[in-house]
């Protein structure tokens, strides 16, 4: 299993602002930001400042501030979308799912009824994933 950390990494562009993202939040250890592949309305993922490949490779009181942040972001979630439950998924290495490799929880807001859309699947509208990043920070 690989534990190497490519600082390159495209979430690690996009805390630098290197590249657009829809953030939602940001602290001294943690940022957030709209998943441009939302698998439902207002999916977004929690990033660590630190650069951590996974789960495997990030020190406890870094991945307590993750799941503080979390935690915080999925209340907004529910009062943005008013949803009736949160997924929270989290990929380790190509054999665990992870596609991006900076440690990331994806959370997930969910209507009863309404299945997932595909893991990585269609890019969303530009002005839709910016009105959903406004409903959560709104709600903050
Ligand atoms: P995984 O590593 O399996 O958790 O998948 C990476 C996730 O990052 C997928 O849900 C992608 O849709 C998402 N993603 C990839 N590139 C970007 C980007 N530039 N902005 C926002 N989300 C992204």
């Amino acid at each position: 299993m690989q534990t190497t950390y490519d600082e390159n990494n495209i979430f690690q562009k996009i805390m630098k602002g290197e590249m657009p993202c829809h953030k939602i939040y940001e602290d001294d250890k943690t940022f957030a930001f709209l998943d441009i592949m939302p698998r439902a309305d207002g999916h977004f993922l929690v990033i660590p400042k630190v650069g951590s490949r996974n789960i495997l490779g990030i020190e406890e009181d870094d991945l307590t501030a993750v799941m503080k942040t979390v935690k915080k972001l999925s209340h907004a979630a529910q009062k943005a979308f008013n949803c009736d439950g949160i997924t929270l998924q989290q990929f380790n290495e190509p054999a665990g799912g992870q596609v991006v490799f900076h440690l990331h929880f994806h959370v997930i807001p969910r209507m009863e009824g309404e299945k997932l859309k595909p893991h990585t699947g269609e890019m969303a509208d530009n002005d839709l994933l910016a009105r959903h990043a406004e409903m959560i920070k709104a709600a903050l």
